[in-house]
């Protein structure tokens, strides 16, 4: 194998050089592959950093994901779901702070029904007006994303999470109408869903957790070709954080099966984040929360000089906030919108970006409507 120095960073490299960029340690080398994300992420998407005003709408969840902080495996945490009018708060406030998006984020709740949420797209696009709406709400019906995309819903987010079936399958138990995985199948569903997403007219976002318990690099390489494969319009990639009411917090047998267990670290998703770029070029790709949880003081500039080009300030109403504890200690949590919205800008300014203005639609979503 190439040494770090000779390695290409050319968006056809192969899995090998995937790999072994992945387990590089090298901090001179590593900024050589940073500066190619950069350099590709100016030259697609631009120095415009797009802003999406997060709506936590509520942390009622049907599923028992067994790495998340609010799956029914959580019987501390006291359930929220915000009402129509609270919603609407947080969507005005993000078009009074300039953002062009509103993402609406939940457990997979069956009390936030589809009329429900297709009432409140409605009122965002009729009565506030220029603001897409981005939804992640899990794995819903047909019926429900139809309904979505005709009253006006823009994009959806669903994180594969892993594409590898069996590890999947392990973080998925059947729950709530969704039969058991099978962890010898090709693909995972989500992938499978995320292509539906798009053949709705959805531009998908989707992502993956890196350093979950029994996660190898050739997992994370896999993911990559998932990413690039789906050709998606974003990116997100995350640390795993262990949460103390989780099942999984206390599964140590993954790692033990393999000598390959990815590091839950900041550099891991650097990495990802600067490969992800290089992969799917026109993406976007966000400088996640997760990331600036694990680093606080430099997470999400780091991001944003790897590749990143998107951040998602959180317009939850404080009240609810610390409730929507997917993972402990979550970066922003004791923030007012405002206050978080300052922060970001200035994170923004200093690495010398500017704020993006619109709705920030990744290239590749126009070149697929065209
Ligand atoms: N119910 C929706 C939204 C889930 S929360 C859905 O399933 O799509 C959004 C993301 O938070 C998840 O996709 C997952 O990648 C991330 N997440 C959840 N628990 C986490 C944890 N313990 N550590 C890091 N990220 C986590």
């Amino acid at each position: 194998m190439s040494g770090a120095a000779e390695r290409t960073v050319d968006p056809r490299m192969a899995d090998a050089d995937l790999r072994a960029w992945l387990t590089e340690m090298d901090a001179v080398a590593l900024e050589r592959l940073y500066a190619a994300a950069d350099a590709a992420r100016s030259a697609t998407v631009g120095p415009e950093v797009h802003l999406r005003g997060l709506i936590e709408v509520s942390n009622t969840c049907a599923r028992a994901c067994s790495y998340c902080g609010i799956s029914v495996h959580n019987k501390a945490v006291q359930r929220y779901r915000m009402g129509r009018e609270e919603i609407l708060d947080c969507a005005r406030r993000a078009k009074d702070l300039g953002y062009g998006t509103v993402v609406m984020q939940a457990g997979e709740d069956p009390l936030l029904s589809g009329e429900f949420i297709a009432g409140i797209i409605r009122a965002i696009k009729r009565d506030i007006g220029g603001l897409a709406v981005t939804l992640s709400l899990g794995e819903r019906s047909e019926d429900d994303l139809r309904l979505w995309r005709a009253a006006g819903a823009d994009r959806y987010l669903l994180r594969f999470e892993s594409s590898n079936p069996r590890l999947y399958a392990r973080i998925h138990p059947a729950a709530h109408g969704h039969p058991p995985v099978d962890p010898g199948a090709a693909e995972v569903p989500r992938v499978g869903m995320l292509r539906r997403l798009q053949e709705l007219g959805f531009q998908a976002g989707t992502g993956v957790m890196v350093g979950i318990p029994g996660q190898t690099w050739d997992d994370l390489v896999s993911d990559l070709r998932t990413f690039q494969r789906l050709d998606i319009e974003m990116i997100g990639v995350g640390p795993y954080i262990p949460h103390p009411a989780t099942p999984l917090a206390h599964d140590f047998d993954g790692a033990a099966e393999h000598g390959q267990q990815v590091p839950n670290t900041v550099l891991t998703a650097l990495k990802m984040v600067a490969l992800a770029r290089l992969l799917v070029p026109d993406a976007n790709i966000p400088a996640t929360t997760a990331v600036a949880t694990l680093d606080k003081n430099n997470g999400r500039e780091d991001a944003l000089k790897a590749g990143a080009n998107v951040v998602m300030p959180n317009l939850t109403p404080i009240k609810y906030r610390a409730l929507y504890e997917i993972y402990p200690d979550k970066a922003c949590v004791n923030e007012t919108a405002e206050q978080c919205h300052s922060c970001l800008a200035a994170r923004i300014h200093s690495v010398g970006r500017c704020i993006g203005t619109g709705f920030g639609e990744a290239p590749k979503s126009h070149r697929r409507s065209a």
